[in-house]
């Protein structure tokens, strides 16, 4: 607190990080005056380039399929305590006529009912975390059991006839092998399974391997204990592969404009990290080889939090629109935005999201308070610091056409199915917490 102020001397302003020792250092003073300058007249310093868009040039797309998932880690109170973690996904379907029926701002419960009925599917399964034994194997071999079981047996195996479809190239001529990874037992690099093979024999320690062992869970886990990494990653994963389930399905359908008629909508960045990404060639080549056949499939993925929605965050007031009725906008970033303006490390070597990014992103600002952090895929990737432009993103005017029915102002920066979806893969839908705890004891 500052001296309050006397009759005889000048009142004292303190300032909040004046008394450190460290700030001697000018680096440190110069960050210190930014942080306590208040800009009287704030302007955008990021060189964005905001495009006007007219939401009447291009045609809405009228089916919705929205993804989302939640996990969550349950304990007993018994010692050693043991600790399971529940994982549930959750995909809808939404026809786009009925949702526009629906206030967003305050739903109609039965016209909500009419738009969710039938049209969701989950997912859900339990890890062993800590100390949690079963009579066939350790932790370790349970694991890669039950994400082999858990993405077999749900609705008949759909979902692991789109693992099946991702890693073999199946929309193509080929017959790929899957790619390399490291085999459970012994580490050695397996070079792939044979086309369509759902398991293998390890050359080298003559040990079963699963075509799910080539998603590398197992290298986030230990004899006894799995991190928590596993269930945040296989809730990704089974994110990805619920809705490519989706489009898999509509792209096999006879009518083969219909796949080009769906937006599918992700939760979170299209990218997959470390050695998850060994499914991101894959996706990029489906994504490459449906645009070239003229089959275009329209996906995003929003971005709630993280390096982009803060930067967006801080430069978004500065954009068009300023008033309700001015036109959308959007940017597109480039490679070499990203660097200099989102994450100010403009020179690194290895170019921008070269393995793990499937989609490319983008700012898009629809209303004066409603603005959002989308990617999209461009295809395969393109190394060029200037890539993408509007013109690379696949569908970009559709979708962006789309956006403005599917906006949700029970919070910031939301589309509406994300929320509906969310709210079916969300806590508040699993079992209480008691009954969790029941099953950590067994
Ligand atoms: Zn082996």
């Amino acid at each position: 607190m500052p001296y309050q102020g006397g009759s005889r001397l000048p009142t004292e302003t303190a300032s909040k990080l004046g008394h450190l020792k460290v700030i001697q250092s000018d680096w440190v003073k110069s960050l210190i005056e930014d942080f306590e300058y208040n800009d009287s007249d704030p302007k955008d310093e990021s060189n964005t380039v905001w495009t006007e868009f007219d939401v009447t040039s291009a045609i809405p797309l009228p089916r919705i399929f929205a993804v989302d998932g939640s996990w969550v880690p349950v304990s007993s109170d018994n010692y050693p305590k043991k600790e399971v973690a529940f994982v549930k996904t959750a995909l809808m379907c939404i026809d786009k006529t009925k949702l526009d029926k629906i206030d967003h701002e305050n739903p109609h419960p039965l016209l909500l009912q009419d738009v969710l009925n039938g049209s969701a599917l989950f997912h859900t399964t339990v890890f062993p975390l800590k100390n949690v034994k079963t009579p066939l194997g350790n932790n370790y071999t349970a694991v890669r059991h039950i994400i082999r079981d858990s993405i077999k047996v749900d609705q008949d195996g759909a979902y692991y006839e789109t693992l099946k479809w991702l890693t073999y190239s199946k929309w193509g001529t080929g017959k790929p092998k899957s790619p390399a990874f490291e085999c459970p037992h012994c580490s050695q690099v397996i070079p792939g399974l044979p086309y369509d093979a759902d398991e293998a024999l390890c050359a080298s320690c003559k040990e079963s391997v699963f075509l799910t062992d080539m998603i590398g869970f197992h290298l986030d886990m230990e004899d006894e204990s799995a991190s928590t990494t596993v269930p945040n990653t296989y809730m990704l994963i089974m994110e990805t592969l619920m809705l490519l389930t989706a489009v898999r399905i509509f792209w096999n359908k006879q009518d083969k404009r219909l796949v080009s008629s769906c937006l599918f909508i992700k939760d979170g960045p299209l990218s997959l990290n470390s050695q998850y990404s060994k499914l991101v060639p894959a996706l990029r080549d489906f994504f490459e080889h449906a645009k070239n056949v003229g089959r275009p499939v329209h996906l995003i993925g929003q971005e709630k939090t993280g390096a982009f929605a803060d930067h967006l965050a801080s430069i978004a007031r500065f954009a068009s629109p300023q008033h309700q009725d001015d036109p959308m906008t959007y940017s597109v970033l480039s490679h070499k935005y990203v660097r200099k303006e989102v994450y100010r490390q403009p020179d690194l070597a290895n170019p921008y999201g070269s393995r793990t990014n499937w989609g490319e992103k983008l700012y898009v600002k629809l209303e004066p308070s409603w603005y959002a952090v989308l990617n999209i895929p461009p295809g395969l990737y393109n190394d060029n610091t200037n890539f993408p432009t509007s013109n690379d993103l696949i569908g970009l005017s559709r979708i962006l056409a789309t956006l403005p029915s599917l906006i949700s102002r029970k919070y910031e920066g939301a589309l509406y199915p994300i929320e509906l979806a969310n709210g079916i893969a969300s806590m508040s839908s699993y079992p209480s917490a008691k009954v969790l705890q029941l099953f950590a004891k067994l």
